[in-house]
């Protein structure tokens, strides 16, 4: 009788730890775009959702809204990626500068569609360098093409040749904003890599971090918990057991909990 009793209770942890497992959140990741390629995306992302919490899951690029919705059916938040240079001309109505570098369109068309999908079902959304700027192009905002060449007096180099888990210039962050509660620092060293910028920031949205230079680093939306972006690369650090910035991933975890319970 007590060997019964011994094996039903080993049965029902056991079951018990497994529904348990089935309940980490899906995170979708933006896929990538290359040469006979759809799905691709940087393990240092699929690193950060599981460090987090969560479950990954990278969304390969279509142009098929139906397709899209299904499979944002089948994930509980999403994280939008870094990448290639956002056509100015196209969504945002200015014509390239010359320092521009390359685009792709169908992975822009992707990309928006997909952030618009999202924030229209208040799913969470967590942006990254490119996912970031596509952030605020997709509801309305422009940004600087070339920041050396467009940010009049900006002194600090922001495509830097340190590794990824590795800060190089200081950002200061608005007390109260999302970003300052998930990571608790008004200021902290980020990691560098880019060469475009928010510029006007879309309505409904509000900067929420700078680099001294005044460059725009953070945004999230106004009156929402669950939609926001940065410049820099958490998952630089995150994937590399650096933990400054765990934070912002692990907010999207709860919000896309909290998603999925209000979507049951
Ligand atoms: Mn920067």
């Amino acid at each position: 009788m007590k060997r019964i009793l011994t094996f039903a209770l080993a049965l029902l942890l056991t079951l018990s730890l497994f529904a348990q497992g089935s309940k980490k959140p899906v995170i979708g990741i933006s896929s990538g775009w290359g040469e006979g390629s759809s799905t691709q995306a940087p393990l240092t992302y699929v690193e950060s959702v599981i460090r987090a919490g969560g479950v990954p899951m990278v969304i390969p690029l279509t142009q098929d809204p139906d397709l899209l919705a299904a499979m944002l059916d089948r994930v509980d938040a999403v994280i939008m990626t870094g990448g290639e240079d956002i056509d100015p001309l196209k969504w945002y109505g200015e014509q390239p500068v010359n320092e521009m570098g390359s685009i792709v369109p169908q992975r822009d068309s992707f990309d928006i569609a997909l952030i618009r999908m999202a924030v229209g079902r208040n799913m969470p959304l967590l942006g990254i360098c490119r996912g970031h700027q596509l952030l605020n192009v997709a509801f309305g905002g422009t940004l600087y093409q070339d920041i050396p060449s467009q940010v009049k007096g900006s002194t600090v180099k922001h495509n830097q040749k340190a590794p990824r888990y590795y800060g190089t210039h200081t950002i200061n962050i608005e007390k109260g904003s999302l970003l300052y509660q998930q990571i608790g620092l008004e200021q902290v060293a980020v990691n560098s890599f880019h060469h475009q910028a928010v510029k006007d920031v879309a309505p409904g949205f509000k900067a929420t971090a700078h680099s001294v230079d005044g460059v725009i680093e953070a945004i999230e939306k106004e009156g929402s918990n669950r939609i926001y972006s940065v410049q820099f690369h958490p998952e630089g650090f995150t994937a590399s057991n650096i933990d400054t910035f765990i934070g912002i991933f692990k907010h999207l975890i709860k919000e896309a909990n909290a998603y999925r319970a209000e979507n049951k």
